[in-house]
């Protein structure tokens, strides 16, 4: 089977939790399964963006290449296995220019600030948002619309090898007179990954992230983990249910997309047990 395995960048920040990927990834592999790893950046860019004046879409790049190459470090106890190596893919993804999110940015990146800290930062210009765990840095995150490498990812998997792919949701790029310039954005890895899910024909969407998996009633009494779930049933509680914009959303929506489009399941569920949710034995399961 074809797998699109997304891992939270909120998530990837400690190493611990890498090697414990790598682990599950190790197991998916020698089963003869094709395996693309993609990953978001929001703590990574937001931390560079702070320090120079690049796009981020320049800046998306340099996390490509950091954290794809520490993905593929962790996994070279997998190429010992198999004899493949993981290959990162620096990835570009169109989006359009007149989206509504270059007025309305909604994705938060970097580090959580107290009031203090969040109310000098907005005076420098930045948008600041608050949220349910502090305050944030909200930039614009556009619809991916076209992944510009797709050619490129298909013969890494075709060859054997393990992709590591799309990071940071791709480098944002806009088509103008036939060329593609960087944008100001950063896509959310939950939808690009969802696009390029479909668009491989993979079998299965699988996000991981630093929760269970969906929560309803989330941040109330009633709080409990949905575990089964279909893309149809998913839409309508996307209506009333708190799932954060930026954050679980996109995951819901990456979810209902990719099932709608292809038939196949989807699931959203803990990095730390990412062995259960390939085994769909945990997380929130979303089928047709
Ligand atoms: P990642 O880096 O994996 O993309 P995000 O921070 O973007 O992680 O999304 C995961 C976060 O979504 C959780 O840590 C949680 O705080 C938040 N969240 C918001 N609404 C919900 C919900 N309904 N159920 C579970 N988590 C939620
Ligand atoms: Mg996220």
């Amino acid at each position: 089977m074809r797998y699109v395995v997304a891992v939270g960048g909120n998530a990837l920040k400690s190493g611990k939790v890498l090697n414990k990927l790598s682990a599950s990834i190790a197991q998916l592999a020698a089963r003869g399964n094709e395996i693309v790893i993609t990953h978001g950046n929001g703590p990574q860019v937001g931390r560079l963006a702070m320090r120079g004046k690049k796009s981020l879409a320049a800046l998306t790049r340099v996390t490509q290449a950091e954290i794809g190459s520490e993905i593929r470090k962790s996994l070279i106890h997998v190429d010992k296995r198999t004899g493949t190596g993981a290959k990162v893919i620096f990835t570009r993804v169109v989006v359009d220019g007149d989206d509504a999110e270059f007025v309305n940015p909604t994705k938060p990146i970097g580090e959580f600030y107290g009031r203090a800290e969040a109310e000098k930062l907005a005076r420098r210009g930045f948008v600041m948002k608050r949220l349910l765990k502090g305050y944030r840095r909200v930039v614009p995150s556009p619809r991916p619309v076209r992944i510009v490498e797709l050619g490129e990812i298909k013969k890494v998997l075709e060859s054997g090898r393990i992709a590591i792919a799309a990071g940071g949701g791709g480098i944002a790029v806009i088509e103008k007179g036939g060329r593609l310039a960087y944008a100001d954005a950063v896509i959310d890895k939950d939808l690009a990954s969802a696009l390029l899910a479909i668009r491989i024909k993979a079998d299965r969407l699988l996000i991981l992230t630093d929760v269970d998996g969906v929560f309803l009633g989330y941040h109330t009494k009633r709080s409990h983990l949905l575990r089964r779930t279909t893309a149809s049933a998913l839409r309508r509680l996307a209506v009333h249910e708190h799932f954060e914009a930026g954050s679980m959303l996109p995951k819901v929506r990456a979810c209902v997309e990719f099932v709608s489009a292809t038939g196949k399941r989807a699931a959203i569920g803990s990095l730390m047990k990412a062995d259960a949710v390939f085994a769909s034995r945990s997380g929130t399961q979303v089928t047709k």
